[in-house]
């Protein structure tokens, strides 16, 4: 009999894929579930990876990624985000933020550390720490659920806490962590001794015009941060599977050593599209911040029409947190019964974080038709109860 492992077992599939999955059995369904543009790549980076195809660039690369591309990398954040890391030392391209999410808790964690998740956060990042044996400690709000809290952060750190897990800007809220509350994580670091892994992969859809400073930028916190960012989002690449990790140089010596035992190296195709996609003399993402911008402005008006829902204008990201407090159901109720009365898939608040119970989460990675349309349903089932 076969015995599959107990951290394989330990993984859960998330609620986002069950109401993914749910939706394929219906017809005309209007899916706001998965985070993923609908926006073509653009063709200068299609191009770019067509060129590297045709000039047989498809093999193996270095295991940190081609030094071209980190150095593209490099001097992106340098001229963008005033981060300052060098290409052949403290530079790893992965697979996605994904695998270097992965990496970076693999490189970091030992058995039975604890990992300070704050609510609401990513849901991979739990099964990830768990993945890498350690205890992930997700840290509640419960004056403001949507919120990260600095207070229950402090009330969480034990002796075996390693690092903080950071989502700014966060994918279900939508917003940002406060130049103050990263103060205030940073003062924690240092104090504590512990690091800091950041995932900025929404920072490049901002609403307010304001890119987010990094918690990487701030005085004595470049040694203790590992900065993830992705093309996925940013230059709407999901399919190519291209990330980064930017980080001391002895974490990222480490990672690249797993990384030959996990995937040898990012796809060399992606790492040529992403070469182009990191040009700082072409915006290749401002046609996507463009449309999503006006999209939210849709997604907001709409839901103003339904007295029974609160929609919260996200700060950034293309998600949307919806309260449905007023209609008297908790969030898994209310998205198995909407999908079943007028075909349209959201996933449960609970998902994020126990106090997220009166929120569904909408990704409005859907053209503006759809969107209209799919709110006016919701309505609809919305005033029916
Ligand atoms: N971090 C967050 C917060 C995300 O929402 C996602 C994707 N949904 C990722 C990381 C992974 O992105 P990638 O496609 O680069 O692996």
């Amino acid at each position: 009999m076969i015995k599959i492992s107990e951290v394989a077992n330990s993984v859960q599939p998330s609620l986002t894929r069950k109401l993914f999955n749910m939706a394929k059995e219906y017809d005309n369904v209007i899916d706001f579930t998965l985070g993923d543009p609908d926006i073509p790549t653009a063709d200068g980076i299609k191009a770019a990876a067509c060129a590297a195809i045709h000039e047989n660039k498809t093999r193996y690369s270095q295991n940190a990624g081609v030094l071209s591309l980190r150095e593209a990398i490099s001097n992106y954040n340098k001229v963008k985000e005033g981060l300052h890391y060098e290409a052949d030392s403290e530079i790893i391209v992965t697979v996605g933020a994904m695998e270097g999410l992965y990496l970076s808790l693999l490189a970091l964690i030992d058995e039975g550390d604890e990992v300070i998740i704050p609510a609401p956060y990513y849901v991979n990042y739990v099964q990830m720490v768990n993945m890498c044996h350690g205890k992930p400690i997700v840290v509640e709000n419960h004056e403001d659920p949507l919120r990260i809290s600095i207070d229950a952060i402090k009330a969480a750190l034990t002796s075996r806490t390693k690092l903080i897990l950071l989502n700014t800007p966060s994918n279900p809220t939508g917003k940002v962590v406060t130049a103050n509350e990263l103060n205030e994580i940073a003062l924690i670091a240092k104090e504590k001794d512990i690091m800091v892994v950041t995932d900025e992969v929404y920072k490049c859809l901002i609403y307010n015009g304001i890119r987010p400073q990094s918690i990487a930028s701030l005085p004595d916190m470049k040694e203790r941060v590992i900065y993830i960012n992705s093309m996925s989002k940013e230059f709407c690449m999901t399919g190519w599977r291209l990330g980064y990790v930017m980080g001391p140089k002895e974490i990222i010596a480490a990672m690249t050593k797993l990384q030959e035992n996990v995937v040898a190296c990012a796809p060399l195709p992606s790492q040529y599209a992403a070469i182009e996609a990191m040009r700082t003399d072409v915006d290749y993402s401002a046609n996507m911040a463009m449309i999503f911008a006006r999209r939210r402005d849709v997604l907001v008006d709409e839901f103003r029409k339904i007295t029974k829902l609160h929609c919260l204008p996200p700060e950034s990201t293309f998600y949307a947190m919806v309260d449905i407090s007023k209609t008297g159901m908790k969030s898994e109720e209310f998205a198995y019964e909407l999908l079943k009365a007028v075909q349209v898939a959201v996933v449960p608040g609970v998902t994020y974080g126990k106090m997220c119970d009166n929120y569904v989460r909408l990704a409005f990675t859907l053209n503006e038709d759809k969107i209209i349309e799919g709110i006016r349903r919701i309505g609809k089932f919305a005033d029916s109860l």
